[in-house]
C-alpha cells in the first residue's frame, strides 16, 4: 500500500525490518540501548556487534526519544534507535510518548540527510500498546511530520505479522 504526501511516499509492507534497503531503519529499542528481544534482537543479530559497540557509548535514551548509530552489516546505512512507551492504561502519557519517538526519529533522519526510512510497529510487541491505537498514532504523526518538513522521500512501515499489518492498513486508509 502506498500514498503520496507532498514529495514523500508513505508505504506499508508486511516483512522483516532487518532486510530493508532504506537508508535508515528504526529499532524498537529500550532505554538502555543495550539490546533486547523482538526487533531489537533481530537488528543486532543481523547487523553484527558494531551496532552494540556504538550503542554502549550513547548512555541510554529516554522514552519518547531516539538516537542514531551506523548500520553495521545491514543494508541500511543507519539505525535510529527509538524508545517507545511501555503501555500501562493509556493515562501515563503513552500516546504523547509514542508520537514523540516517531517525530524524534524523523528529526534525526533529517539532521543526517537521510531520505528513506523504515519503521517497525514501535511499542506493539513486548511493550503491549493496543495495536489499533498505536497504528493511528504512528501514521498520523508521520503524515503530519512529512507534510510540514521537506527532505524525506520515503517512509515505509514494515509490519511483521498479518494482524499488525491489517491494523496499520485500516489506519492508513483512514488517514486524512
Ligand atoms: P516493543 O518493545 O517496542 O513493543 P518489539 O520488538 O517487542 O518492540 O515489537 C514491536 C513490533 O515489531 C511487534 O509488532 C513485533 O511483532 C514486530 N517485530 C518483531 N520482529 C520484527 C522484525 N524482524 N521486523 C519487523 N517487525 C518485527
Amino acid at each position: 500500500m502506498k500514498k503520496q504526501i507532498g514529495n514523500c511516499t508513505l508505504e506499508l509492507v508486511q516483512g522483516d525490518i532487518t532486510q530493508q534497503d532504506t537508508e535508515a531503519i528504526v529499532n524498537a529499542a529500550n532505554r538502555t540501548l543495550l539490546g533486547g528481544g523482538g526487533v531489537d534482537g533481530a537488528i543486532h543479530r543481523a547487523g553484527g556487534p558494531s551496532i552494540l559497540e556504538e550503542c554502549r557509548k550513547l548512555g541510554g535514551c529516554e522514552t519518547g526519544d531516539a538516537k542514531i548509530t551506523t548500520g553495521g552489516n545491514l543494508k541500511a546505512k543507519w539505525v535510529i534507535h527509538a524508545v517507545g512507551p511501555v503501555y500501562r492504561d493509556g493515562k501515563h502519557r503513552e500516546p504523547e510518548l509514542l508520537a514523540s519517538c516517531y517525530r524524534r526519529s524523523l528529526e534525526i533522519a533529517l539532521e543526517h540527510g537521510i531520505k528513506s526510512i523504515a519503521f517497525p510497529a514501535i511499542s506493539c510487541g513486548a511493550y503491549r500498546y493496543p495495536i489499533d491505537e498505536a497504528a493511528k498514532i504512528a501514521l498520523s504523526t508521520v503524515a503530519n511530520f512529512i507534510r510540514s518538513h521537506d527532505g524525506i522521500e520515503l517512509v515505509r512501515f514494515v509490519l511483521f505479522d498479518r494482524k499488525t499489518f491489517d491494523a496499520y492498513a485500516a489506519a492508513f486508509e483512514a488517514l486524512e
